[in-house]
């Protein structure tokens, strides 16, 4: 089933990996045709995440084709949260990769006198692709997730390239599937057939797992534990449970309470090393971060009014940063959508300690998200704007404070009079969309004295980005009459990155980057951080 969890289960196999002193990395295949995600909606696919590094990928060295590609699997956004690394764009692989560069191959003359075919070339593209990534990082092992479902057409080339790596490399390949266990109200009991039949499937494409990872509300029962041995083919230590929890955090440790770390090891031939203290790498160190997590007294209430709120996988960096932030100022979070295609909806907002305005896309609902950021600013909650929401914080303002009411972005109306939200010099000439916004982590120069200057303390930071407008430089002069603060520019000081309104008891910040992407559990964003403090005053304020 997709959406089952493997991001997080394959992030926390590569934890245990960790907590025994080896270097890691991980990959994600996804099936679709795709070259990058980017140009997918959020609603169907979940939030895009965006790598530090953009990747000049040229698919074949002889062709001039050249995709910049940093906007990645939302999985990535779990695999750098738990593991603590930047991941190169190189390691999501999809089935357009692989297809464009099979085909530029056999134009170069690459096959010459051959037929071209899935069973070697396709195979062997994405063999090589995974190599090179485990040879040239150096690393102990190398986490491979495929996307998509055991029996789909799409994912059986790589299910074909696992088996022949698993007959290349016995001693070296490891085959975890993660099924589901679905809890049977009616009787109340797990049920294992599900996972008999994916296993099978599994087996039919020459495939035998290692382990079988159970996804399943509650714990799996010893019964459970052994009949799926039995129907599946593996010792019974080898069936994982992987329940629901209140963090996902916690999920390395109940895989290390089931021995999972020492039997993968083992599978692998793997002695664990000696682990330097690191608040991410020790194991005794992440219990504490968990226990953290999960003991707190108050919990914060945070409004993000936007469109994107049918699907909560659709922010789920935001979410995880506010998350992370909270837990170190010892509080927890209820984190409340709200759809701003109904502006009737505004008056709740008075009922939250803090209002964060989402990133996004396009007009729908954003009269609404406009509305919100006017009443955020005028009844002083503490608000957050990023990228998008941003963007609209500066449209409320020069609606309000420079008295256009028709100032708009001109990606929402192109005919505005008042253009306060514009395209970027250099994204006027671009015609393609895939991969073609200014992507990426950029240096961003701040202004001392403002608040995202106290909030990070240092004059220059590295923060992603992934937008074609930007705030009017022109309308910032105006705006910064009437309280506005312009609180950060990039390098050439072209590109406004953040502003804020100058008022010592308001917190107020609209920031054009995605703090959230570089939010770690153990390293809250500092700009998130701040947010937060602002919401706790103004929660213990109101008392
Ligand atoms: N649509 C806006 C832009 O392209 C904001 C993008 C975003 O929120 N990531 O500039």
């Amino acid at each position: 089933m997709s959406g089952i969890g493997k991001g997080v289960t394959t992030a926390s196999i590569a934890k245990l990996f960790q907590f025994r002193g080896f270097t890691v990395s991980i990959m994600k295949i996804d099936p679709y045709i795709n070259i990058d995600p980017g140009t997918m909606n959020p609603i169907e696919h979940g939030e895009c995440f965006i790598t530090e590094e953009v990747w000049k990928y040229q698919p074949v060295d002889t062709f001039d084709q050249v995709f910049n590609i940093a906007e990645i699997d939302q999985d990535f956004g779990t695999y750098e949260r738990f593991i603590g690394k930047n991941i190169h764009p190189s390691h999501n692989l999809t089935s357009g990769q692989v297809f464009i560069e099979i085909i530029l191959k056999e134009r170069q003359g690459e096959y010459l006198g051959k037929t071209v075919q899935i069973i070697p070339h396709a195979t062997d593209t994405i063999k090589e692709r995974i190599e090179r990534i485990a040879i040239n990082e150096q690393l102990d092992v190398l986490l491979i997730e495929c996307g998509g479902t055991v029996g789909d057409l799409e994912s059986q080339i790589f299910l074909e390239a696992f088996r022949q790596m698993c007959l290349d490399h016995p001693e070296n390949t490891c085959l975890v599937h993660v099924t589901l266990v679905p809890f049977n109200e009616m009787v109340g009991e797990l049920k294992t057939k599900p996972t008999q039949h994916s296993v099978r499937q599994l087996q039919t494409a020459g495939l035998q797992p290692d382990i079988i990872m159970c996804r399943s509300s509650i714990f799996l029962d010893d019964h459970s534990r052994r009949k799926i041995s039995l129907f599946c083919n593996v010792p019974p230590n080898c069936v994982i449970s992987n329940p629901n929890v209140e963090t996902v955090y916690e999920i390395p440790l109940i895989f290390e309470d089931q021995g999972l770390g020492d039997t993968i090891s083992d599978i692998l031939n793997l002695k664990p090393r000696l682990v330097e203290f690191s608040p991410v790498e020790n194991y005794s160190e992440w219990k504490k971060l968990v226990r953290d997590y999960k003991q707190h007294e108050s919990i914060l209430r945070i409004v993000m009014p936007g469109k994107y709120t049918k699907n909560r996988d659709s922010y789920v960096s935001i979410n995880e940063a506010l998350k992370h932030a909270a837990a170190s100022h010892g509080v927890g979070i209820d984190i409340n959508w709200l759809d701003t295609e109904d502006i009737n909806n505004l008056d709740q907002l008075a009922n939250y300690d803090g209002v964060l305005l989402t990133p996004g896309f396009g007009h729908r609902g954003v009269e609404g998200m406009i509305a919100a950021a006017d009443r955020a600013m005028e009844s002083k909650l503490p608000f957050l704007g990023i990228c998008f929401g941003a963007q609209l914080m500066f449209v409320a303002f020069c609606r309000r404070h420079l008295n256009r009411n028709e100032a708009n972005s001109t990606e929402i109306n192109p005919e505005t009079p008042d253009p306060v939200i514009s395209m970027m010099e250099n994204q006027r000439e671009v015609e393609n969309l895939g991969g073609t916004m200014r992507l990426g982590a950029h240096e961003i120069i701040l202004v001392s004295g403002t608040k995202i200057h106290d909030a990070y303390q240092t004059n220059v930071i590295k923060e992603r980005f992934r937008h074609r407008y930007h705030i009017s430089p022109r309308y910032a002069t105006m705006c910064e009459e009437h309280g506005l603060i312009v609180s950060s520019r990039d390098v050439s000081e072209k590109i406004i990155n953040s502003i804020e309104l100058d008022d010592n008891d308001h917190f107020c910040v609209g920031v054009q980057f995605h703090p959230e992407y570089k939010s770690r559990p153990w390293k809250p964003s500092p700009i998130y951080s701040e947010f937060i403090r602002a919401c706790l005053k103004i929660r213990r304020d109101r008392k």
